[in-house]
């Protein structure tokens, strides 16, 4: 018997962390691996069978964020490096741990800070050490019925 080849294309869904992956696949991008049911970043002596994109990869490719933090106030004229400075080393430190949590943007616009992130724990860790660095107000708010969140962060004095 012939192997039917008009079988269907597996579906995939990146976004859906729930779902299994193969033990083994690595992303080409970032050289994540998937292993024991999470991706995580390769130690010596790991094998990598075959690429496949992580779903922070995914993410960033499809320009399709989990989080978004937004920056604003008058503080922030005085203090935007220091500010851009904690945010980057707060992603540096989650991306460390987990290849998931990636920033796909970091924007500036009418002198507000976009960022937008693979990850809404990410996007509320950056939003709670602003606020326990900087205090101001922080707001957070969630979508309904999908997995995202977005964080406003505002000060003015
Ligand atoms: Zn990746």
């Amino acid at each position: 018997m012939r192997l039917d080849r008009t079988i269907q294309p597996k579906t995939y869904d990146p976004y859906n962390k729930g779902k299994k992956s193969t033990e083994g696949i690595y992303c080409p991008q970032c050289r994540a691996l998937y292993q024991h049911g999470r991706w995580k970043w390769p130690d010596k002596g790991d094998t990598f069978r075959e690429p496949h994109l992580c779903s922070a990869c995914r993410r960033i490719k499809d320009r399709f964020p989990a989080g978004e933090v937004l920056v604003s106030g008058k503080y922030l004229n005085r203090h935007r490096n220091e500010i851009v400075n904690l945010i980057q080393n707060v992603i540096t430190e989650e991306e460390n741990r987990s290849p998931l949590k990636k920033v796909i943007s970091l924007t500036s616009e009418n002198g507000t800070i976009r960022v937008s992130l693979t990850d809404d724990h990410l996007a509320r860790h950056i939003g709670e050490a602003l606020h326990k660095a900087y205090n101001g107000d922080l707001e957070v708010k969630y979508s309904e019925g999908e997995r995202f969140v977005r964080l406003y962060w505002h000060r003015d004095e």
